[in-house]
């Protein structure tokens, strides 16, 4: 259905609505429109727009018009937070999605990019994971409400598609980091307390620092930036109805990983593994062949990506968000 439909470089004078723009990703997608020459970027903040709110989104939308749409608003957490709170991530997630597309359906929104996670795959997937495993297998349970609202989401956009034949598109990020992380130590994914650890270590003049686990698991990182950027080079280059993983395609142990953290905050003491705690899945990779076909891979190093975040979260070490 959306036959005809060619990309093409996004209008810079178009306005381009992005849902979630004080996120992380949000926050990187807006920097990098901006940085491009994007001039009418719109954006709200959750106190003022409520995307669970149904009427407030449509009237959101029926006032601004945006040509384009990039959903990357969603409740966002650790391990611990989608295990304790399953109701929460998937009800309020399925909200958001459903009433952002049928919103953006009603103005005939043309390019819309949904933004979905890694975690949407089977838990035994098969590595590195190929966008053709989805639905093939169960889901890792402690985040299984999330990841099946983030397949509705999937499945919302392949199915305006078909019927309505809008050329929106989806992408699937690996595990993120950069400016604007969550540091919360509750709350926060592996890299990011790594770092606000090996930080607290290296202020504090520890001999030694103990994590998790063996530090055998390995894991794939992309920066933020990278993040961004491949997004709109999606939206300016891709269009189908299958999700797109966007990664690195490469990956590291946890503790090769918090080597290079060590080194970026200056920590000098030794690191010791708590062998009594789980390690989690072994390994988690995503296939980057088909981003890589649309014709984009990632710039960012980790040790140079790494170095830039703890930079930017000493800079910001007063005003970080804790979002448990
Ligand atoms: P963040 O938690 O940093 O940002 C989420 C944004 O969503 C916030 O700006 C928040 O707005 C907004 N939001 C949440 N609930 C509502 C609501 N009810 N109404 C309005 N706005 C709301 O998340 P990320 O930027 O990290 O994630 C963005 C997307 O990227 C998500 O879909 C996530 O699944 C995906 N992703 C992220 C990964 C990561 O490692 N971070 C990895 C893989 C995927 P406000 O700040 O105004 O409250």
């Amino acid at each position: 259905m959306t036959d005809g439909f060619t990309p093409q470089p996004l209008d810079r004078e178009a306005t381009t609505y992005i849902a979630g723009h004080r996120g992380m990703v949000g926050s990187a997608i807006w920097r990098a429109m901006e940085g491009r020459g994007h001039r009418s970027l719109v954006g709200a903040a959750s106190s003022d727009l409520d995307l669970t709110d149904r009427g407030a989104v449509f009237d959101f939308m029926a006032q601004h018009k945006p040509r384009y749409v990039v959903l990357a608003a969603a409740k966002v957490g650790g391990i611990l937070a989608n295990n304790t709170y399953p109701h929460d991530f998937l009800s309020k997630n399925l909200q958001i999605q459903v009433n952002v597309m049928d919103a953006a359906l009603e103005q005939g929104v043309e390019r819309l990019l949904f933004l979905g996670s890694s975690c949407i795959y089977p838990k035994l997937a098969e590595q590195p994971i190929h966008e053709d495993s989805l639905l093939t297998g169960h889901l890792e349970p402690t985040n299984d409400a999330y990841a099946i609202a983030k397949i509705a989401g999937i499945l919302q956009v392949q199915a305006t598609r078909r019927q309505h034949g809008l050329p929106w598109i989806s992408a699937m990020p690996t595990n993120l980091y950069g400016p604007g992380d969550n540091f919360s130590p509750t709350g926060s994914h592996v890299l990011p307390a790594l770092i606000r650890r090996y930080d607290e270590a290296q202020r504090d003049e520890l001999d030694s620092v103990t994590n998790w686990g063996s530090g055998t698991p390995r894991r794939e990182f992309l920066h933020v930036d990278d993040m961004a950027d491949a997004c709109l080079h999606l939206l300016e280059h891709y269009d189908g109805p299958q999700q797109v993983n966007v990664g690195t395609g490469k990956d590291a142990t946890i503790a090769e990983i918090a080597g290079l953290v060590a080194e970026a905050t200056g920590f000098q003491g030794e690191t010791h593994w708590d062998t009594s705690k789980p390690d989690g899945t072994p390994q988690k990779l995503l296939d980057v062949s088909k981003l890589a076909e649309a014709g984009w891979t990632s710039r960012i190093g980790l040790r140079e990506g790494l170095a830039a975040t703890v930079e930017w979260y000493r800079e910001h070490g007063d005003s970080l968000r804790e979002v448990g």
